[in-house]
């Protein structure tokens, strides 16, 4: 079969998407498709996607073994040139990628998939040009000695991706495993599979066959399969913290390693210096920003748990309010859109209810009411911003992951005191600081139990940066070589007695 990677207007016929598996473009075994639809157009089928099973999987992890040991032993360069080449091509189709992540995740096309687009392109340069790093140690133990250490591949790796935001989530895995020299079995998140797809078939056009390979399927099925193949060395999984633990559990149960990179509930820490007249207004936007607002909040990065120190709470939210209000939400394909679509009709639901169950709290005030009409022409899952006040740290709406377009706000006098409600979280992904401060800036960030915080700015990760949770949003860190090495290799040590 042949990949067709792009989306026609609405009725003129669903496309089926086949998959990858040793090279080549393959339905499921079963001859099973499944639909993926449009978040905007909730009656639009965008294509169709194998139903893949075990079997299908088995497949993958055999060709991948089989690609394993001549990726392994290429040059560091020829595999860096490799990841470099993709780069440069995802860069020319970087428009035709943006367009597909808006019609299969729902995010707007401006704000959110040309953005992730280019940081696609950017991580597969940052680890093609990084490849040679993946060096081991001597230990300087005298000259009838030479005892080394090699950093080397783990083998196959079993990736599972999200649906949030397939694209960065996998240029965070993909490049970095095969730098390492390790080969690949993908599997996507259901709801929005195309990009990958599509990822995949520029890729396989510059790899060796088998290096790739990309199984969809459900996560019950061949999310479980990948945790559970004894042919899989290591799962490196993204997504919910609660599927997290199963897969934790199911790859610990047979030694196989793994990292997981799962949810969050961050803080978003306002002092008074940072709601000066000077700056209120940058910081407003940067907390907009923070919240991810024009990612309806679908991220698990977003700092949705404001903590506004009481001397500035009227006032910053204000000013926040106006903002946040202006957000366009509509099509996610429309330039003039800052935010598009939930992804689904039970994520939709989902928000629906924290939101309904956090307004109806004793002291629950309603700053802004996210339920907006769905835009003119559309039939998808859209849902406002949304920012309730006067809440407490210790209700289901501040201590569980919304996933979508939901700000709580609470507020705090003392440093202790929000220190303590920040820290007062089974999560631990990321937290966002503002205060102009230096002291009480660096101070609060150190004490906060979090893989990462961000100081006076909300946008997102840079590259190169080391990226991960604490606590239960996840083990092992992503986006940078560190992460790489810590991730995607290991170390044998070597000890040879020179000079006979
Ligand atoms: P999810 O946990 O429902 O699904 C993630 C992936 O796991 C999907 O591919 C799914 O098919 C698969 N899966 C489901 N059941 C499985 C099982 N039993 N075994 C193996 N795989 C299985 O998450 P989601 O709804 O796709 O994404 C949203 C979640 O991801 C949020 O909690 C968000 O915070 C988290 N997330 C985390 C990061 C991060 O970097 N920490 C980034 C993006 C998203």
């Amino acid at each position: 079969m042949k990949l067709q990677t792009t989306i026609d207007a609405p009725g003129s016929g669903t496309p089926e998407w086949p998959m990858l598996v040793g090279g080549e473009w393959v339905p499921a075994s079963s001859g099973e498709w499944r639909d993926v639809v449009s978040p905007a157009r909730g009656d639009q089928v965008l294509a169709r996607v194998p139903e893949a099973s075990r079997e299908d999987l088995d497949r993958a992890v055999a060709a991948a073994r089989e690609a394993l040991p001549a990726w392994r032993a290429l040059h560091f360069r020829e595999r860096g040139t490799v990841l470099l080449r993709i780069a440069e091509a995802l860069e020319g189709l970087a428009e035709e990628f943006a367009v597909l992540t808006a019609q299969d995740t729902g995010n707007a096309l401006r704000t959110q998939a040309r953005p992730e687009s280019a940081t696609l392109v950017a991580l597969f340069r940052y680890f093609g040009g990084v490849a040679g790093e993946f060096k081991g140690t001597v230990l300087p133990a005298g000259d009838d000695q030479l005892q080394y250490t090699r950093l080397e591949p783990l083998g196959v790796v079993g990736a599972i991706l999200p649906w949030n935001s397939p694209l960065m989530i996998a240029a965070m895995k993909l490049p970095a495993a095969l730098a390492a020299g390790n080969t690949l079995v993908v599997k996507p998140a259901e709801d929005a599979p195309l990009t990958i797809l599509k990822l995949a078939q520029v890729m396989s056009e510059h790899l060796p066959a088998g290096v790739l390979n990309v199984v969809t399927g459900v996560g019950e099925t061949v999310g479980q399969a990948i945790s559970e193949h004894p042919g899989i060395d290591k799962v490196s999984f993204t997504g919910s913290s609660q599927v997290g633990r199963i897969v934790g559990a199911t790859a610990g149960g047979r030694l196989a390693h793994q990292s997981l990179e799962l949810g969050g509930k961050s803080p978003n820490i306002v002092c008074p210096s940072a709601a000066a007249p000077d700056v209120i207004e940058a910081t407003a936007e940067g907390v907009l920003l923070a919240m991810r607002f024009t990612r309806q909040g679908q991220s698990c990065t977003a700092g949705s748990r404001l903590f506004l120190h009481a001397d500035v709470h009227d006032e910053f939210l204000e000013v926040l309010a106006r903002k946040v209000s202006a957000l366009k939400v509509g099509d996610p394909l429309a330039e003039e859109t800052d935010m598009g679509a939930i992804i689904n009709a039970t994520q939709y639901q989902q928000v629906l209810d924290y939101v309904e169950e956090g307004k109806a709290q004793p002291g629950a005030r309603v700053v802004l009411d996210g339920s907006r009409d769905v835009p003119d022409g559309l039939s998808g899952y859209f849902q406002g911003p949304t920012i309730l006040a006067g809440v407490a740290n210790d209700w289901r709406i501040a201590r569980e992951e919304v996933f979508g377009p939901v700000l709580v706000v609470i507020p705090w006098r003392e440093e202790d005191e929000v220190v303590a409600m920040a820290n007062d979280s089974h999560y631990g992904l990321a937290a966002f600081v503002w205060s102009r401060d230096l002291d009480q800036a660096l101070g609060l960030a150190h004490r906060i139990e979090s893989g990462w915080v961000q100081v006076n700015q909300g946008g997102g990760q840079v590259i190169g940066q080391s990226y991960g949770g604490y606590k239960a949003s996840g083990i092992g860190r992503e986006f940078s070589i560190e992460g790489a090495i810590e991730g995607f290799t290991q170390t044998k040590q070597i000890n040879v007695k020179l000079g006979r």
